[in-house]
């Protein structure tokens, strides 16, 4: 298998899940009108964890196949940069070049289209796009239905494609949510879900010590490693500087996944 092909994560027969989550919950009232309550019960009650763990959990794949792990064999990490672009792009694009460093950058559609120049700046330093939905609904993504799937999915495409010549490949939930209406969406657009293996929480409040505690525990060749840019507690770019000094000490690469 070419290594391309070990990382394409599209989903195939993606309606067959959904067909299989509806078949479940018909199983669930055959199995309560054959045996009764004391089974139909918690099977009822099972059936419902485990979706409502599929939804919030970013590493289950009973919805949607997801990457969330490279082959270590490259002595190479993925750094995976989401929410931009923003105001810090520029000081993130400065430290990658300083490290010889390449990652992707998920980015949301409507700040793409608000700040085209540093989307190019981006794609000119070498480093490559991935789609983190049109207008990032943070508390609603878990919700969405087909359609608005397919509005925040296919406008971002759109913008991403006019900007790099070509669609990106790969996507990132909102929050690492999921549900089973995303994978039919993402077929159809050809789009690979990359979850992640190290994060820090760098998203909301934080201090820089803590997120470089958290992403040490987990970073070894093979990680993909989440970070973000823009938030509001203004630490990005000094996380960003620590764990590219973590990666120079453990004789680890920054590499974009194939390449
Ligand atoms: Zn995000």
């Amino acid at each position: 298998m070419s290594p391309d092909a070990t990382l394409n994560r599209v989903p195939r027969r993606p309606h067959l899940r959904l067909g299989l989550l509806a078949a479940s919950q018909v199983g669930v009232l055959l199995l309560w009108w054959q045996a009764g309550w004391e089974v139909g019960l918690p099977a009822l009650l099972a059936s419902h964890l485990a979706v409502v763990w599929s939804t919030l959990n970013p590493r289950s794949q009973l919805f949607c196949p997801a990457l969330s792990r490279l082959d270590p064999a490259g002595q190479a990490v993925w750094l995976t940069i989401d929410d931009g672009p923003s105001q810090d792009t520029p000081a993130i694009l400065d430290l990658l070049d300083a490290h010889q460093a390449k990652a992707t950058f998920f980015v949301v559609g409507q700040r793409a289209r608000a700040h085209p120049e540093l989307v190019r700046e981006i794609l000119r330093r070498g480093h490559e796009l991935g789609n983190h939905s049109d207008s990032h609904p943070q508390t609603a993504f878990w919700r969405l239905g087909p359609g608005q799937l397919e509005h925040e999915i296919a406008a971002n495409q759109r913008t991403l494609t006019e900007l790099a010549g070509r669609p990106p490949r790969w996507f990132r939930s909102v929050v690492g949510h999921t549900n089973p209406f995303i994978a039919p969406v993402l077929a159809r657009h050809r789009l690979t879900r990359v979850a992640w293996s190290a994060r820090g929480f760098d998203g909301v409040d934080c201090t820089p010590e803590q997120v470089l505690a958290r992403i040490e525990r987990d970073l070894r060749p093979g990680a993909i490693v989440l970070l973000h840019e823009g938030a509001r507690h203004g630490h990005n770019v000094e996380i960003l500087r620590r764990v590219m000094a973590l990666l120079a000490a453990r004789g680890l690469a920054a590499r974009l996944p194939g390449g």
